[in-house]
């Protein structure tokens, strides 16, 4: 018999699946690291598993105890069913700018889940960070999870999402395109490829409204970059711990109608039916397209799947009242 002994056992060696249609004027082989054959529909089961599993490892939490996060949905999914296959109970703080599928996933998944205001500084104690501190700090046997600066989460992709790439490239990957959030992805991914040869290019996909890339560019915090955006899972008004920004060697900014296109047409022309942040990386990919040559191999990574975005970017009353359709 071939069985897995729970559903944590399904997690990774996720297949590449080459883009067709949208790559046309690219001279390069575009693969896509197709992240939602994962349980929970996205790549963040990887690193939720790995997170838990060194806290278990560190006695910062012990059996029974409660896991607490802020999440955009996916990393609390990830912890959710790690959550019920090891015995734990979850929290999940998020901004109110979060979609209704992602709420209603976590709450299916057993999750309390608190909503906080989406446009407070991440320091105010009604932030979604904040909210997730002062909740591990009252509740006893609680672990505060924080993906931001958990280093175990880029450490994940340094042991499971890199290394796959690799191989299913025969190591003849020369590009890394990716949204960037926490950084785990970007910084795990991009450290192992750059290990194996340093002459891969990591290119970070942000959003406008974030600092990522006027800091790697010029060293600066620059508040004046923080304002609301509507593009869910990348892009940050923090520096979190998990981006590394000595491996990667550029970023591209994508504004959000161009996301939300990008969304709909991944899903119209290559029947990839993901979240925005694909369509995001994308586009973001799309700007790079000089950077890329003949013999080229880019992969592109997908975090999550289209069923928690049906009420917005799929949605065409939503689209127009953002003014992203005619
Ligand atoms: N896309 C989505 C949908 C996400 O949830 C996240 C995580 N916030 C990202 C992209 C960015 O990934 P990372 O946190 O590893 O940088």
């Amino acid at each position: 018999m071939d069985y897995k002994n729970n559903i944590l056992e399904t997690i990774g060696n996720t297949p590449l699946v080459k883009i067709n249609k949208l790559v046309e004027d690219i001279p390069a082989l575009v693969l896509a690291k197709y992240e939602t054959f994962n349980p929970g529909n996205s790549v963040k089961d990887r690193m939720a598993v790995k997170m838990l599993a060194d806290a278990e490892e560190k006695g910062l939490i012990k059996p029974g105890g409660t896991i607490v996060e802020g999440t955009s949905g996916n990393t609390g999914m990830g912890l959710a069913l790690a959550a019920i296959v090891k015995g734990y109970k979850m929290v999940c703080t998020l901004a109110d700018k979060q979609s209704k599928e992602k709420i209603d996933i976590l709450r299916a998944v057993g999750c309390e889940v608190i909503v906080c205001p989406t446009s407070v500084a991440p320091e105010h104690p009604d932030s979604y960070y904040s909210t997730a501190k002062r909740i591990a700090a009252e509740r006893p046997n609680s672990w505060y999870v924080n993906q931001y600066d958990n280093l175990a989460n880029s450490q994940a992709h340094y042991e499971s999402t890199g290394p796959e790439i690799w191989n299913q490239t025969d190591g003849k990957v020369t590009h890394f395109v990716v949204g960037v959030g926490t950084g785990g992805t970007i910084s795990g991914v991009g450290k192992y490829l750059k290990e194996q040869n340093p002459n891969v290019k990591i290119w970070g996909v942000d959003t406008y409204g974030s600092v990522f890339k006027k800091y790697h560019e010029t060293g600066e915090f620059d508040e004046n970059e923080i304002y609301p955006y509507i593009t869910e899972g990348i892009g940050e008004d923090i520096l979190p711990k998990n981006v590394n920004f000595d491996i990667i060697d550029g970023f591209t900014k994508v504004t959000d109608k161009d996301a939300a296109v990008y969304t709909r047409r991944l899903a119209e022309e290559e029947g990839m039916f993901l979240g925005n942040s694909a369509g995001a990386a994308m586009k973001g990919l799309l700007q790079l397209k000089d950077e890329f040559k003949e013999d080229d191999v880019v992969v592109i990574l997908f975090h999550d799947h289209g069923s928690r975005y049906i009420g917005k970017m799929y949605n065409d009353e939503w689209m127009k009242a953002n003014g992203f359709i005619d």
